[in-house]
């Protein structure tokens, strides 16, 4: 069964027994904690739109692995179409959930070790890529979501792994057998760790020798014995836990510290393990790959929150004003500047020696400095045109209440022809889509920081090029 519909997706979910602690309770069924049912809800909009006709050619693909129709987001790009439909397609599911879906990272660890993995055979003869196709296939064929488990928790920044006092603060191999390996430390942030079905493993950095034991990728299910997944506490949780959404669809995103107790991953689901020199490699491809899916989604999500600016205009009765109809411009170019970068980076893509497409990255690390600057002024401008109202809405229970809910009807009436709790719900939705940590910090360090974007950037561009164009110009020879 290639493709799951969302039912088919959760309860799938349903049938693993994670390791789960929120707000300090162990949680036994987290498919039914409303707070990660939310994030669930929201990944399997990835699933619900292969069954929408509208979405559906889009969305699946034949995979020339399997041979069958597959959802996308387990598919590592084969093409430029690939690359350009996943941008298309992010933008969608941006505007449709108004979050990050947190399907995303899956893939681009999927693409990363489909480049890397076939890099470390070509050069020591190992078997990694045929043991991640395997996997792959498994992804494929069973439509399963990754999570990327990348970032460590990097204890002093200025120390390399080894260098640690606390050795496990990157994760790392604590002993090998024959049958596979022993894993120790945590990961940081982890996206949706608990709608995914596979974690897989990636190193946070690149790695030079004596640091062996850091040098590793890996997936396991997510409920392996001995993985902890400890759900944070993000901005707006409460919306879940304490219905006070006024009737918003439920969508939102949670990243767990996923903490690795002496785990155990079998040999087959290695894909690295010592070969220092990949590191950097890994972790560049995944973080480029990352990159260049937010200017889809963060896209897409501009595109909710410019539709919210447009109707909080029109209840209040503001929309002919200049300056609010310029806002609304000043949010629209910032969609599409980067969503422009997205697809240009995609449409720069170039194919692997494994036969995977991987994206111009400057481009792609251009287009994500520019969102971590430009979604916090597209919150801004959304939460000028909106009004006070984002921040001091009164709960559903004041709604509720018998005295003052008809009050509350009374007072917070815009325009007279919409009801008043058109206005309302259009509130909630506007704090929840300027003020949910969990989505709104992914801007500034999802993907990395933006000082690791720049290094990409003055890595990757072609200096000497840009030289040769200023000294011609300016009659200088060589
Ligand atoms: C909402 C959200 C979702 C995320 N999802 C995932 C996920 O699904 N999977 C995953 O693996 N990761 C995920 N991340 C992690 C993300 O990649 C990291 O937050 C990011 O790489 C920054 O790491 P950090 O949080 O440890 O901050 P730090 O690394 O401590 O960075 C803080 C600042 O210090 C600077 N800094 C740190 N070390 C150095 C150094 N050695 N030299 C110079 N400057 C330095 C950084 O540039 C930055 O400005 C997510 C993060 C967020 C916020």
């Amino acid at each position: 069964m290639a493709i799951k519909t969302k039912q088919e997706y959760i309860e799938s979910l349903k049938q693993l027994k994670p390791t789960v602690y929120m707000f300090g309770e162990k949680i036994e069924n987290p498919v039914d904690n409303p707070r990660i049912f939310a994030g669930i809800n929201t990944t399997g909009a990835t699933y619900e739109l292969a069954e929408m006709e509208d979405y559906r050619d889009m969305i699946t693909a034949i995979s020339p692995f399997t041979g069958e129709l597959v959802n996308r987001f387990t598919l590592p790009a084969q093409s430029i179409e690939d690359l350009v439909m996943r941008v298309k397609l992010n933008r969608i599911l941006g505007g449709y959930t108004g979050t990050c879906f947190q399907r995303c990272t899956g893939l681009d660890c999927l693409g990363a070790l489909s480049i890397v993995t076939h890099n470390i055979d070509r050069k020591y003869e190992t078997h990694y890529y045929d043991r991640f196709i395997d996997f792959l296939k498994y992804m494929q064929t069973n439509d399963l979501t990754g999570n990327a488990g990348v970032t460590d928790m990097k204890g002093d920044r200025s120390l390399s792994p080894h260098e640690q006092e606390d050795k496990d603060l990157y994760l790392r191999v604590v002993d090998k057998n024959k049958e596979g390996i022993i894993v120790r430390g945590a990961k940081a942030h982890q996206t949706g760790s608990l709608s995914s079905h596979e974690i897989i493993v990636l190193p946070t950095r690149a790695l030079r020798e004596g640091n062996e034991d850091y040098a590793l990728a890996f997936a396991i299910p997510a409920d392996t014995k001995g993985l902890i997944h400890i759900v944070g506490r993000s901005s707006l949780d409460t919306r879940e836990l304490e219905g006070v959404d006024c009737g918003n669809i439920r969508y939102s995103k949670y990243c767990p510290t996923l903490i690795f107790n002496d785990v155990f991953v079998p040999r087959e689901r290695v894909f690295m393990c010592g070969e220092v020199e990949f590191a950097g490699e890994a972790v560049g491809r995944f973080s480029a790959y990352h990159r260049q899916s937010h200017g889809g989604c963060k896209a897409g999500k501009i595109d909710a929150m410019t539709g919210a600016a447009q109707i909080m205009a029109e209840y209040n009765g503001t929309n002919k004003v200049g300056h609010i109809r310029e806002k609304i411009v000043d949010m629209i170019h910032r969609a599409e500047t980067l969503y422009g970068c997205s697809l240009a980076a995609s449409y720069e893509g170039k194919k692997e020696p494994s036969g995977t497409y991987f994206i111009d990255p400057v481009l792609a690390n251009a287009s994500k400095i520019h969102e971590g600057k430009e979604m916090a002024e597209a919150g801004r401008l959304l939460v000028d045109v909106a009004g006070g109202y984002v921040a001091n809405l009164p709960s559903d229970k004041d709604l509720k209440n018998p005295e003052i809910g008809p009050l509350i009807q009374k007072y917070f009436k815009g325009v007279a022809d919409v009801p008043t709790m058109n206005r309302i719900k259009m509130f909630r939705l506007v704090e929840k889509m300027v003020l949910e940590s969990a989505d709104t910090i992914s801007d500034i360090h999802g993907g990395g920081s933006a000082a690791a974007h720049r290094l990409t950037i003055y890595r990757e561009s072609d200096i000497n090029y840009k030289k040769r164009c200023a000294k011609r110009l300016a009659g200088i020879e060589e």
